[in-house]
């Protein structure tokens, strides 16, 4: 695929890498919308949720829960609170057609999560 998301796991374009394994990178997102905003994102391609749904991914996508856990504890916003946002489609605002998730913290974000 040839999206941003699977340029930078292949090495192609660089990313502020907060956290990494086989199965899932964390990056920076480069347009923060909060102090910490990070981007979890699955090494294996998805198109979208739907893509991921057909699949027998279920464990990943469970993994992929517990990495953004660890990251917010590795970033220090545990205690305070995040937030976990999952874009889908045009409406939903996805931007990138590589399935990913938005972490979100290190401020009191408020209880409106559309404009
Ligand atoms: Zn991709």
């Amino acid at each position: 695929m040839d999206d941003v998301f699977c340029k930078i796991i292949a090495g192609e374009i660089g990313s502020d890498v907060v956290y990494k394994d086989n199965d899932f990178w964390v990056i920076k997102d480069l347009n923060p919308q909060a102090p910490i905003h990070l981007l979890i994102i699955p090494v294996k391609h998805f198109t979208s949720l739907e893509d991921f749904a057909e699949g027998n991914n279920d464990e990943l996508l469970g993994k992929g829960l517990k990495v953004a856990h660890q990251v917010a504890h590795k970033v220090g916003i545990v205690e305070k609170g995040y937030r976990l946002i999952l874009n889908e489609g045009e409406d939903g605002g996805k931007l990138v057609p590589h399935l990913h998730i938005h972490l979100l913290g290190g401020k009191r974000l408020g209880p409106k999560i559309v404009k």
